[in-house]
């Protein structure tokens, strides 16, 4: 839960930093958007958040069969 869960936060406060700061936000004058793409990646390097979401529903759906 914590993979996807803080992976979006992330995305989700980077994405907000970088609509504040308008174009210099996205552009290379500032860490904003690197730190964006680099934290995009969260939601794919430890396996795709689609796939943690998938196992973690198995689980919790198991105890009602
Ligand atoms: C920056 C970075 C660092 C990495 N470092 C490492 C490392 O150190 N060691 C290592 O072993 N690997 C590493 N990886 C690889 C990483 O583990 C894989 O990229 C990851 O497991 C996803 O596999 P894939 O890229 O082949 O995407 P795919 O498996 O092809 O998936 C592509 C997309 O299909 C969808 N998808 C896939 N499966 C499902 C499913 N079951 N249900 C629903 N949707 C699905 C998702 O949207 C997913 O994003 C790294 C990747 C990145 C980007």
């Amino acid at each position: 839960m914590i993979q996807f869960y803080c992976a979006n936060v992330m995305q989700s406060v980077l994405d907000r930093g970088i609509q504040v700061h308008g174009t210099l936000g996205i552009s290379d004058d500032m860490i904003s958007a690197t730190w964006f793409r680099l934290e995009r990646s969260a939601r794919i390097y430890d396996g795709a958040g689609e796939v943690h979401k998938s196992s973690i529903a198995k689980q919790i759906l198991k105890n009602y069969r």
